[in-house]
């Protein structure tokens, strides 16, 4: 039996870049997230992308073609080099008062994908006019309605003012997007770590330090920080553990710097407040670029097991330096387990949180432009 297409019908304005008349560079303003929800539904689906686009009175003087058409290739060689590629762009150039039958709503631009070589029930159409929704009721296929009103259109399959919303809604994952990812080998006379991180890894990892509670430690941030951790650590443990906890804070830090690259769309800010029986802990982390790290409390034994509680504060800035990040963290008194638990569990969460990707914005977090 013979295998049908499915096609994505995308608009370009208000859904790829924003919604004016782009006739300059200057004018092009990506949607957030777009590029890289396009890239992985496009990885992982077979879905065929085509561009459905009306661009009102292209070739009259308050439009000139010569000022669409560059502007018009530099969004899709920008498209192009993420490995976004159009199978086939339909772009209609005529007024709303010439009643052409290929400006949208209408179907003439689309009839070679209504020839029954596709599914257009497993199809959609993205865009952010009512007119985009006709069109999907026009070619049988679904719409998804990308905006940021409540209004609630009949027979559409989604509603949503976020790509990252779409990108899960079509490629059926929770986790859709190209993991950010980091490697680390740092080897010394003291310390031989390999590290592997992956900020979106949901939780899951194995570490091993030689250092038991210190392993205890580090799975509460991988399990509370959401992140996947595979890491090994040989030390020098015959002399004490400050090399291997400090040189591991390092190179994590490094990981997450590498993983988060420049930052763009990421919360950066992150905090948390949690008990843990007695115990209470505040820990604020800000991925500013600059190493700061205070904290408050004093934990109340020297050792927790065999572990000395002064790597504790020296792990968090030993992260804060290679990470370059601001951290505070402050503890109540209580039980020195629990002040210790409470801390990593804090510090987990509010990573968690900072590294998140904003469903608003694809912007660096910062009025400078640059978090360095
Ligand atoms: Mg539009």
């Amino acid at each position: 039996m013979r295998k049908l297409r499915k096609a994505l019908f995308i608009d370009r304005d208000g859904v790829i870049v924003r919604e004016m008349q782009v006739d300059s560079y200057e004018k092009i303003h990506f949607i957030p997230h777009v590029i890289e929800a396009l890239r992985e539904i496009r990885r992982r689906t077979d879905y065929e992308f085509v561009m459905v686009s009306n661009q009102d009175g292209v070739g009259t003087p308050s439009f000139p073609l010569d000022d669409f058409l560059p502007v018009h290739e530099k969004i899709m060689e920008v498209l192009d080099g993420e490995d976004v590629v159009f199978d086939d762009v339909n772009i209609d150039y005529s007024l709303p008062e010439d009643g052409c039958p290929g400006r949208k709503p209408g179907t003439a631009m689309l009839q070679s994908y209504l020839d029954g070589d596709y599914d257009l029930k497993a199809s959609f159409m993205i865009g952010d006019r009512a007119t985009d929704m006709e069109l999907a009721r026009r070619l049988g296929c679904r719409g998804i309605w990308l905006h940021d009103g409540t209004e609630c259109g009949a027979g559409i399959a989604l509603e949503t003012s976020s790509w990252l919303e779409i990108a899960r809604f079509l490629t059926g994952s929770d986790r859709p997007l190209e993991h950010r990812t980091a490697t680390v080998e740092r080897r010394t006379g003291e310390t031989d770590i390999s590290l592997k991180l992956d900020l979106d890894g949901g939780g899951h990892g194995c570490v091993v330090t030689g250092i038991g509670f210190f392993d205890h430690m580090l799975d509460q941030i991988v399990r509370h920080g959401r992140i996947g951790l595979e890491a090994r650590l040989s030390g020098d443990l015959q002399v004490d553990e400050h090399h291997s906890v400090e040189d591991f804070a390092l190179a994590l830090g490094r990981a997450f710097a590498l993983a988060l690259g420049d930052k763009k769309g990421i919360n950066r800010y992150g905090f948390d407040f949690l008990c843990m029986d007695e115990v209470n802990c505040r820990c604020a982390v800000d991925f500013s670029g600059r190493p700061c790290f205070t904290s408050g409390g004093r934990i109340t034994r020297d050792y927790v097991g065999s572990f000395p509680t002064e790597l504790v504060p020296h792990f968090f800035k030993s992260f804060c330096d290679e990470a370059r990040c601001t951290l505070h963290i402050s503890v109540s008194r209580g039980n020195a387990h629990h002040q210790v638990e409470a801390m990593f569990k804090a510090f987990a969460r509010a990573l968690r949180m900072a590294v998140k990707r904003d469903p608003s914005s694809n912007e660096i977090p910062s009025t400078k432009g640059v978090l360095e």
